[in-house]
């Protein structure tokens, strides 16, 4: 977790306005590389935190992904995920476990690694936008 002097810096360098709210979500987001659901996030701001509203939490998201802090992705059925690594990368998920991966895949390796996977998981789309979800 962040201190709330890195995170404000963080936040008024995008031009976010602070609020106590935006904070203890940033505090948990910011800073770290992990993938996470809003769900996910609303439940560890509010163990510490009891005031911040699921709609709240949405928006603060949505905020920080439109302003470039957090990436969002799809590599769990139906749920958006978002990324707080931004760097560009590449995404493996573990079938069994759901686990994601960050990989970094170079342009070559990856046209070859992706057509391996497609050839075995038929069902994986092959226009993922910026981030492509690999099953394993
Ligand atoms: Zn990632």
């Amino acid at each position: 977790m962040h201190k709330s002097a890195d995170v404000v810096e963080i936040l008024k360098a995008k031009g976010i306005r602070v609020s106590l709210q935006k904070l203890e979500i940033a505090k948990h987001i910011l800073g770290i590389k992990r993938h996470f659901s809003a769900e996910e996030i609303f439940k560890e701001v509010n163990a510490d935190f009891p005031r911040v509203s699921r709609a709240t939490v949405f928006n603060v998201l949505n905020l920080f992904a439109e302003h470039g802090l957090l990436n969002t992705l799809r590599a769990r059925s139906d749920v958006l995920l978002y990324d707080s690594n931004i760097d560009e990368h590449d995404h493996v998920v573990d079938a069994k476990s759901g686990a994601i991966y960050d990989v970094m895949l170079p342009e070559k390796e990856r046209e070859s690694f992706l057509k391996a996977i497609w050839a075995k998981n038929p069902h994986i789309p092959r226009n993922v936008a910026a981030s492509v979800v690999v099953h394993v």
